[in-house]
């Protein structure tokens, strides 16, 4: 008697703790929704886009994502699925050292563009190949020459340009990869391929241009620079690049609130190139933190000490305030016109290799070194010791993690956050009921669609779902397929 009371007991305990476990489990799905107001995009394919270029090396690391009801999907997949529409990758000539040991920063040599291209095509979504024309980071402060290129005349350079672009365009696409767009140097303001010579610079962009349009005429040319709040430089830049005769179709700027000036001069200046040279414009880079915290042991670029005030930074460090910074930007890139094409967020997966929130003493300690072993061995932080022999000032001195893991979509534990659905919900959906393969038109093609999605054997994205589901009762099934039929066949009104 006294044992069945205790096993009572312990069964009630059981059942209580069960139950404040699905509460809690609730009240987590339940937890954060957030709302964003529609653009009215002057484009039907303006370009939701994210750089995910470390998500190999995270995935070597032993990274795994999730979508937000914690079911392990493939990035690309979860990306899609929210209404990311574009992938962007960088492409590094050759980031290792003799013995074969990654600079990091994703190690992100052509052959991971391929296998980013390849999945980002399985999911619908094109891929803007990122060429540094560099053995690792470039940006304003350095465009420092391929190892393989030191010692080459302008002449050698040129023709080494040409033939790295059409050779990785082409091992890229090889793979799968839908290459819509190509970008020639990053952030090129003061420099491209080891050559900093403002006369000498458009022989370098025009080597490049000429070798994708050789490559594939339909693939758009963007050339990127950064700091447009130096409104008049900025300018200048479309200038000069008009004065050199640089054959290019998009010109693209980074826009990180902390640093880059207003958004009012973000529209100002991609108009006027938009407008003065009739290009497309568009913003290759930005992203905003959810938090101040950090969770990998490596400081991030926004933190309680670093680029967390400012005029410009209209937005709570929160889910809510990063999908409202996405929304501003595409906002203000739509304003415009129709030459503003577009919006890629820059690493918005570079997540943790091992969480160290809420961890101390021994335990941070053992954390952060489990977390370097992986950096070093996987290049799954932002630079590797190895770097040092290539960019000794810099990544060689102050090597380490992820200095964006609080400016992802994704929780430490590889999550989706909720603010990613802003991909989804900034866009205003225009299909007709049942045309799942998003063709224009009700045909017997969307009835295979809708058979071969639940085969698993075509992919759907968010808008080709809700345009399958011809009853309109918010799920995709076979009798979806038969409605379209019966549609097509005169049983049944449209
Ligand atoms: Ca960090």
């Amino acid at each position: 008697m006294k044992q069945h009371r205790m096993i009572q007991r312990i069964l009630s305990v059981i059942l209580a703790v069960m139950i404040m476990t699905a509460c809690l489990g609730l009240q987590a799905t339940a937890a954060v929704e957030i709302q964003v107001e529609e653009i009215d995009f002057h484009r039907a394919d303006f370009i939701r886009g994210m750089d995910v270029s470390s998500v190999i090396s995270l995935e070597d690391s032993g990274v795994v994502f999730r979508d937000e009801n914690g079911v392990e999907k493939d990035l690309l997949r979860i990306l899609a699925d929210h209404g990311v529409n574009y992938i962007r990758v960088r492409v590094w000539n050759d980031p290792y050292d003799k013995d074969g040991n990654g600079y990091g920063g994703g190690n992100n040599d052509v052959e991971k563009a391929a296998e980013i291209g390849r999945r980002a095509a399985k999911y619908g979504m094109k891929l803007l190949v990122d060429f540094h024309y560099s053995d690792f980071w470039a940006d304003p402060s350095k465009q420092k020459s391929p190892k393989a290129w030191d010692g080459m005349s302008l002449d050698q350079r040129v023709k080494a340009v040409g033939d790295f672009t059409t050779q990785s365009l082409d091992q890229i696409r090889s793979a799968g990869a839908e290459i819509g767009m190509v970008q020639i140097g990053n952030e090129t303001n003061s420099g491209i391929a080891g050559i900093s010579s403002f006369d000498d610079m458009p022989k370098i962009f025009n080597a490049a241009s000429a070798a994708v349009r050789g490559f594939d005429r339909d693939i758009l040319i963007a050339v990127h620079f950064t700091n447009p709040e130096q409104t008049s430089t900025m300018k200048w830049r479309a200038d000069y690049l008009d004065q050199h005769n640089v054959d290019y179709d998009v010109f693209a700027t980074s826009y990180y609130p902390y640093w880059h000036g207003s958004l009012a001069n973000l529209t100002d200046v991609l108009g006027y190139v938009a407008n003065k040279y009739d290009k497309y414009v568009m913003v290759a880079e930005t992203s905003y933190a959810n938090t101040l915290a950090d969770s990998d042991g490596h400081a991030n670029t926004v933190s309680e000490w670093s680029n967390n005030t400012g005029d410009n930074l209209l937005w709570d460090f929160t889910e809510q305030g990063q999908a409202d910074e996405v929304r501003a930007v595409m906002n203000a890139v739509n304003n415009v016109g129709e030459k503003g094409i577009g919006v890629f967020y820059w690493e918005g997966a570079w997540i943790t290799v091992g969480d160290t929130t809420g961890l101390s003493g021994a335990e941070y300690d053992a954390q952060l070194s489990g977390n370097k072993a992986l950096w070093e061995r996987f290049g799954s932080g932002w630079a590797s010791r190895f770097s040092g022999e290539y960019d000794p000032e810099d990544a060689g001195k102050w090597y380490g993690g992820s200095a964006v893991d609080n400016q992802t979509f994704f929780a430490p534990d590889g999550r989706a956050l909720a603010s990613l659905s802003v991909f989804d919900k900034v866009h205003r959906d225009s299909y007709l009921v049942g045309d799942a393969n998003l063709s224009g038109e009700l045909e017997i093609l969307d009835a295979t669609a809708v058979q071969r999605h639940l085969a698993d054997l075509t992919y759907l994205g968010p808008t080709a779902l809700r345009a399958a589901d011809s009853d309109q009762n918010g799920n995709v099934d076979i009798l979806d397929a038969t409605r379209i039929q019966r549609i097509l066949a005169g049983y049944e009104e449209e």
